[in-house]
Parts: C-alpha cells; sequence; structure tokens
C-alpha cells in the first residue's frame, strides 16, 4: 500500500518512522518532509497547507493512504477533499477538526454534553468582553477563538491585563481573523497532562497519557514554546483518572459530536487540568502532539497502520495495539533564540553516534541536507532526541548522553526535561 504523510516536524520524521516498519506499507511518501524523513520516505515538495496540492498529487500517484500530522490541513478540509475523491486517511473532517480550529465551537460541544472544562463566555465585541472580565474578576484567561500558533492565550492576573489583552486581540487584530472572536474562561488549577485516543467517530481506542514542557527554559521558566520535551506514560494520569477522562470527556465529546452530524475520526488530543474538582478539559487538539508524538511512537510495539486505516474504515472495534511497559522521552534541541529569532544553515554533527546510543532515536523537526548531504538546522526546533527505558530516569538519562555526543554550538536544550514524573518517584 502506498501510504503519504503531510508534514514536517518531528511528528511526521516519528510517524514515518513508525509507518516504515509496517509491512503493509510498500511505498512511503511524505509532503514536504524533512532530512531525517528523507532517510525513510520519498520527499514530496508541496506544502502541508496546499490542499489542492496534496489531493491532486495523491490523485495521481494513485495513493492509497493518507496520515495527516498537522492541525492546519484538516481545518482546511483536507480529509474532505481526499473523501471526495475517494482517497482513505487518517484525520477528522474540516466539520470535526473545528474542536482545535474554534475554541468556541469546542466550549459549546463541552457545555451542551456536560464535558467538565472551564467556565466561560464568547464575545464578539470588545464592550460585552471587558463586561464580562470585570463581573469575573482576575486571574482570568482569555483566547482567541482561533488558531493562533499557541500564542492566542492570555493568562491575565488582572483585569486590566484581560482588558487589554481584548484590545490587542479584537482591536489591534495582533491575531489577525483568529482574534475577531474571543472566548473567556475561568482560570484553573493543577498539574496538566495530556491523554490521547483513536477514533473512528464510535469506538475508542486509548493510546497513552503524556506530559509536554511549554516553556523554553529550565524550571519551567520563560517564553511558551512549541514543546520542549515530553514523556510518556505521565504517572500523574492514574489508571483511575484515565478511566474518568475516558468516561467523563472523551466519550460525550465524541458520543456528541456524532448526534452532531460531525463524527470525529482520527487522533484526539485532550489537553487535561488535573483540577482538584476533578479532571477538566483545557483543550481539544486534532492530531498527535509534537513532541508527544514522538515518544508515542517510540513506546508502540505494534504495527500502527492497521489501527489508523481502521479509524477510517469505522473497524476500530477489532483495533489491538501493544506497548512497550517502559517510558519513552524526547529533548528538544532547538536553534539559540527561539521562540524568538534564530539563525539557520549550522551544520549539526554527532548525529551517527548519538543516534547509536541505546534505546536512542533521533527524530528531525527543522533540518534541511546541504549539497554534500550533512545535516543543516533549518528552524526553530530542530532535533527530538528521544530514549526509551525502563523507568523515566533512566531514559531521561539516556536521551542527554545522547544530546552531548551531537556536535552543534548553535544549538540548546532543556536540561530538566520528566522532572515531574522523576520528582514523583
Ligand atoms: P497549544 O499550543 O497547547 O495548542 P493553545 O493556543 O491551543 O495552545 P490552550 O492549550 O488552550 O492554547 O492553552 C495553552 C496553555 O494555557 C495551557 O496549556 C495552560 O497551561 C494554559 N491555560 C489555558 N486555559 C487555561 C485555564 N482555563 N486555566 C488555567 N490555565 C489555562
Amino acid at each position: 500500500m502506498k501510504v503519504l504523510v503531510v508534514g514536517s516536524g518531528g511528528r511526521e520524521h516519528a510517524l514515518c518512522w513508525s509507518l516504515a516498519k509496517s509491512p503493509l506499507c510498500s511505498e512511503l511518501y511524505c509532503a514536504p518532509g524533512n532530512a531525517g524523513i528523507a532517510s525513510l520516505a520519498t520527499c514530496v515538495a508541496v506544502g502541508a497547507e496546499d490542499v489542492e496540492a496534496i489531493a491532486n498529487y495523491c490523485g495521481e500517484n494513485k495513493i492509497d493512504f493518507v496520515v495527516v500530522g498537522p492541525e492546519g490541513p484538516l481545518v482546511l478540509g483536507l480529509v474532505d477533499r481526499l473523501n471526495a475523491l475517494g482517497i482513505k486517511s487518517f484525520g477528522p473532517s474540516a466539520a470535526a477538526a473545528a474542536l482545535e480550529g474554534s475554541k468556541g465551537f469546542m466550549k459549546d460541544i463541552c457545555a451542551k454534553y456536560d464535558v467538565p472544562t472551564a467556565a466561560y463566555g464568547r464575545f464578539r465585541d470588545t464592550e460585552s468582553a471587558k463586561a464580562f472580565i470585570r463581573q469575573q474578576g482576575a486571574p482570568i484567561v482569555v483566547k482567541t477563538d482561533g488558531l493562533a500558533a499557541g500564542k492566542g492565550v492570555i493568562i491575565a492576573e488582572t483585569v486590566e491585563a484581560a482588558e487589554q489583552a481584548v484590545d490587542a486581540a479584537m482591536t489591534d487584530a495582533v491575531f489577525g481573523d483568529a482574534g475577531a472572536e474571543l472566548v473567556i474562561e475561568e482560570f484553573m488549577t493543577g498539574e496538566e497532562a495530556s491523554f490521547f485516543v483513536l477514533t473512528d467517530g464510535l469506538s475508542v481506542l486509548s493510546l497513552l497519557s503524556a506530559q509536554d514542557h511549554k516553556r523554553v527554559g529550565d524550571g519551567d521558566t520563560g517564553l511558551n514554546t512549541g514543546g520542549m520535551g515530553a514523556y510518556a506514560p505521565a504517572p500523574v494520569l492514574t489508571p483511575d483518572l484515565e478511566r474518568q477522562v475516558l468516561a467523563e470527556i472523551i466519550k460525550p465529546t465524541i458520543d456528541g459530536l456524532r448526534a452532531e452530524g460531525k463524527p470525529y475520526t482520527g487522533v484526539l488530543y485532550a489537553g487535561l487540568m488535573l483540577t482538584p474538582d476533578g479532571p477538566k478539559l483545557i483543550e481539544y487538539n486534532v492530531r498527535f502532539g509534537d513532541p508527544e508524538c514522538q515518544v508515542l511512537m517510540l513506546l508502540l510495539e505494534s504495527d500502527i497502520l492497521p489501527a489508523l486505516i481502521a479509524t477510517h474504515d469505522g473497524t476500530l472495534e477489532q483495533a489491538e495495539l501493544q506497548w512497550h511497559q517502559e517510558t519513552a522521552l524526547t529533548v528538544v534541541m532547538a536553534a539559540k533564540g527561539y521562540p524568538g529569532s534564530y539563525s539557520k544553515g549550522d551544520e549539526i554533527r554527532g548525529l551517527t553516534e548519538a543516534g547509536a546510543e541505546e534505546g536512542v532515536v533521533i527524530f528531525h523537526a527543522g533540518t534541511k541536507a546541504g549539497e554534500a548531504g550533512e545535516i543543516l538546522a533549518n528552524g526553530g526546533r530542530v532535533l527530538n532526541v528521544t530514549a526509551r527505558a525502563p523507568d523515566i530516569a533512566k531514559a531521561q538519562a539516556r536521551a542527554y548522553v545522547a544530546v552531548d555526543r551531537l556536535d552543534w554550538p548553535g544549538g540548546f536544550c532543556r536540561r530538566d526535561i520528566g522532572w515531574r514524573a522523576i520528582k514523583r518517584g
């Protein structure tokens, strides 16, 4: 079977790494891919959000199955377009992808189907938004309705800061169209964790829990990033809590979307806050997390492809996945300056030596090949040094041994990925 993965980050490298091992996958393609992916798949020079070009490529090249990595093409309707051409794919329709594409839509679904989440209001004008803020008081959370690359969430400590966030989003349009509507919600407290499931719209197959590290600096300090590291499973999400999340959050959402005539298929990623009143939903993402996908793929023992196809075919009830009973941890190596400005084009040496460490796999995020085949940094987040081991401390140690074998003076990473789980013991 000819399989095409859409995307170019570490998540897509990990998906390609998993899919390349599948006996069902005879040819693997990736649009547009990166230098690491190129060793596993044929990279196709088409942008991940160029829905028409991807659909045309799949039609012309008789691609049998498309695995969509990022949210952008899902929200833009790639799956709908492929369906219209009779091409199977992994991921939700645009209507169901609105769960991530519109925070207001997601909150309304939660309200209608009794999914525990922060209390909220939806606003299209500054005056009513500010009146709501004054009535609720601070701290309070102001969010753009649309996608804003993880930057559209402002945790306001004071009423004034929240009002300024409203003006910035609505009057100054700093997030463009994404901020034309706002969701303003209650500030929740607790530890955060993520939980991932596959679904065909009816059945749910649990994957694993994970925790990421959003801040750029050790000890969770500094600016927010796309994610500086992750590990799975997350011990904070105990089996009891997992059952509660499935029964109270995930199942009602999937049943609700089906009842709305927008059945959800693909992977559903629940961002959770473990509050003193129990787990509550922070957000849904309609794709695998990046870098959480990298640790999930390293822990997966089974062939992933049949399960991904089953989400499309409506046969997930019969699917099964086996996991290594271990822990996986990934350290993101980024270009110095990230998440601010950074330079591109530095050569990265030592990749073979680092990747040869026991239990280690290095996934590429922002890389490209130089003229002599050398690997060059080509983005903010550049490499995901990922390790599997019997426990979190060993996985962390293995990952950092590999990090230290890399020769890339222009790169940096956090040195404390996994600290919460290690502290927990
Ligand atoms: P992401 O990059 O994770 O997709 P996003 O822009 O979709 O981000 P959210 O996940 O909704 O935004 O929020 C980002 C972060 O802000 C959360 O991980 C959490 O730390 C914090 N946050 C969001 N909503 C709340 C809330 N109601 N109470 C407390 N913290 C919150």
